[in-house]
C-alpha cells in the first residue's frame, strides 16, 4: 500500500513533466479552457475533448459494458442532472470495474464511478451524493480550472493528458506506464481540487441531491465514513480521497446544512439493490465458493426487495459456474414475481445464450428492445445472437439502422467486423476492426488493421480512398500524442 503513495508521487512528477513539452498544431490547438466562465471552448470543441478522452480512459481501465449496469448508472446520473443548476449540459455517466473506492469527471461531462464506490455505499443516496458532487464539479467547471495547463496543448495530447492523470490516481502502475517515456520539466500541475471548489460542489451536489428527492444527510455520512476508512487504511486509503480532500469541517458544513431539511427516508430502488449484487459477482475480490455463501446467508433476511436482490445474486453466481439449470429456475421464478423488472429478463435471455437456446434469447431481446427503443444495448445483444446463429445479413441490416449517437460505441464496430469476417470480407473486416481500436483509444492497432485492409484482396478504388483518410487521421493523431513524450 506504501508502494502505491510512493508511485502516485512519482506519476505526478512526471505529469508535470508533459507541460513544458506543450506541442504547437494550429489547427487543434484549443482555446483556453482555463476560464471559468466557459466562454472560450466552444460545445462542439468540448465533446470532442470528452470523447476523445474517454477513449484514452477505455483504454486504460476496465469499462463494464453491462448493459443492465450501464442502465442504472446513466439513469441514477441522468435523474441528477435533470435537477441540477445546469439540467441542460450533456453528461454520459460509466462505470469503471474496480474496487478502489473513486469517482471522477472528466472533460465534456463524461464521469466514472468505480464499482468499489458503488458497494461501499450503503444506500443509493449515498452512492447518489457523490455523483451530484462530481456533476456540480463538471458545471462549476472546476475540471478545466484543475486542468487548466492541458489547455496549451492540442485536443488528442490534451484528453490523453486529462486521462492519464485520472488514471495515475487511479492505478498508479498504469499510469506510469503511459507517461513513462515523459521527461522532467517545470510547469505545475494541480490534480486536486481546491478546498473552495470541494465546498463548492458539496453545496450545489447537496441542493441536486434535495431536488432529486434524494436524502441529504447520505452525503455527510458517507463522506465521514470514507474519511474513517482513510484512517484505518493509511497510505491505501480511498482514491477519491485523494483527488476530493475531505476535511472535517467540510463534513460538519455539509450535515449542518442537510439538517435544515426535514427528515425523511429514501428507500433504496430495487435497481440499486439488483445492480450492487451484480457487481458483487462480478468483483475480482470474490470468489465463486465466497460469493454463493454471500448470497445463501442473506437470502431470507431484510424487505422482500432485498431478498429478492440476493436470489438475484445467487443466481448470477450460479451462472457465473455454469450452473444454467440452478441459475434459471432462480431468474424464472423472480421474472413470475416480477415481470416488469429489467434485470431478470436480461438474466434469462442471458441463460438462454449459455444454453445455446438462441431463438428464445432473440425473443426476449426483442421484448427488451420493444421496451426500451433508445437503448443500444438491447440491440447490440440481439445482433451478437444473430451472428452466433450465423445470420450475418440480418445481423448487417440491423446494423445500418444502428442511429448515429450509437454509432462510437466499440461494440457497433466489433459487430460489424465479425459480420465482415463471416462474409470473408477482408477489406471491411479490418477497416472496422480499425475503428474497433480507435473508439478503445488503441490508435496504433487501428494503423495496424487500416494496412492490413490495404493489402486485402478485395480492396477497391472506393474503399481505398476511405483507407486513406483513416490512415492519415489516425497517424496524426498518433503524432499529436507522441509529441508528449520527446
Ligand atoms: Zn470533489
Amino acid at each position: 500500500m506504501k508502494l502505491k503513495s510512493k508511485r502516485l508521487i512519482t506519476g505526478l512528477l512526471l505529469l508535470n513533466a508533459v507541460f513544458s513539452n506543450a506541442i504547437a498544431d494550429d489547427q487543434l490547438r484549443l482555446p483556453d479552457m482555463g476560464d471559468s466562465t466557459g466562454t472560450l471552448i466552444s460545445p462542439q470543441q468540448e465533446k470532442a475533448l470528452g470523447e476523445s478522452f474517454f477513449r484514452s480512459i477505455r483504454a486504460q481501465l476496465d469499462i463494464s459494458y453491462d448493459s443492465d449496469i450501464q442502465n442504472y448508472i446513466q439513469y441514477l446520473g441522468q435523474t441528477l442532472v435533470a435537477n441540477s443548476d445546469n439540467p441542460n449540459q450533456a453528461f454520459y455517466f460509466f462505470v469503471v470495474l474496480s474496487d478502489d473506492i473513486n469517482a471522477f469527471a472528466g472533460p465534456g461531462g463524461f464521469i466514472g464511478i468505480n464499482s468499489g464506490l458503488i458497494l461501499n455505499s450503503e444506500s443509493e443516496s449515498e452512492l447518489a451524493s457523490v455523483i451530484a458532487h462530481e456533476i456540480a464539479h463538471v458545471t462549476q467547471r472546476h475540471i478545466y480550472r484543475a486542468y487548466e495547463a492541458s489547455s496549451r496543448m492540442s485536443l488528442p495530447a490534451a484528453a490523453a493528458m486529462i486521462a492519464a492523470i485520472i488514471v495515475a490516481t487511479q492505478a498508479p502502475d498504469v499510469g506510469i506506464g503511459a507517461l513513462s517515456a515523459i521527461q522532467a520539466g517545470s510547469i505545475q500541475m494541480q490534480i486536486n481540487f481546491t478546498r473552495d471548489n470541494e465546498q463548492e460542489a458539496d453545496r450545489i451536489g447537496l441542493k441536486t441531491l434535495v431536488r432529486a428527492n434524494f436524502d441529504p444527510r447520505s452525503m455527510p455520512i458517507f463522506f465521514e465514513r470514507l474519511q474513517q476508512a482513510s484512517r484505518y487504511y493509511g497510505a491505501g486509503a480511498p482514491e477519491f480521497l485523494r483527488t476530493h480532500p475531505i476535511t472535517t469541517s467540510r463534513i460538519a458544513d455539509t450535515r449542518g446544512r442537510a439538517e435544515t431539511y426535514p427528515y425523511r427516508q429514501v428507500p433504496n430502488s430495487q435497481d440499486y439493490l439488483l445492480t450492487k449484487a451484480k457487481l458483487h459477482v462480478s468483483s475480482k475480490q470474490s470468489s465463486l465458493k465466497d460469493l454463493i455463501t454471500y448470497f445463501q446467508a442473506q437470502i431470507e433476511q431484510g424487505t422482500a426487495e432485498q431478498r429478492a436482490a440476493m436470489q438475484y445474486g445467487l443466481g448470477l453466481s450460479y451462472l457465473k459456474q455454469q450452473k444454467s439449470n440452478q441459475a434459471e429456475s432462480i431468474f424464472l421464478n423472480l421474472n413470475k414475481l416480477y415481470p416488469k423488472q429489467v434485470h431478470y429478463l436480461t438474466a434469462l435471455a442471458q441463460v438462454s445464450v449459455e444454453k445455446q437456446d438462441f431463438a428464445n434469447a432473440k425473443d426476449l431481446y426483442l421484448k427488451l428492445q420493444q421496451q426500451f427503443p433508445n437503448n443500444p444495448d438491447f440491440k447490440f445483444e440481439y445482433i451478437a445472437i444473430l451472428l452466433k446463429s450465423d445470420q450475418v445479413q440480418q445481423a448487417l441490416q440491423l446494423l445500418k439502422l444502428i442511429p448515429y449517437e450509437n454509432q462510437q460505441h466499440p461494440r457497433y464496430y466489433l459487430l460489424l467486423a465479425q459480420s465482415y469476417g463471416k462474409l470473408n470480407q477482408a477489406v471491411n473486416l479490418h477497416r472496422y476492426m480499425a475503428e474497433y481500436y480507435y473508439s478503445i483509444g488503441q490508435t496504433d492497432s487501428a494503423i495496424v488493421q487500416i494496412k492490413l485492409a490495404q493489402k486485402a484482396k478485395d480492396l477497391n478504388f472506393y474503399l481505398s480512398s476511405i483507407l486513406e483518410d483513416r490512415l492519415n487521421f489516425f497517424i496524426a493523431e498518433t503524432l499529436a500524442l507522441k509529441e508528449l513524450q520527446k
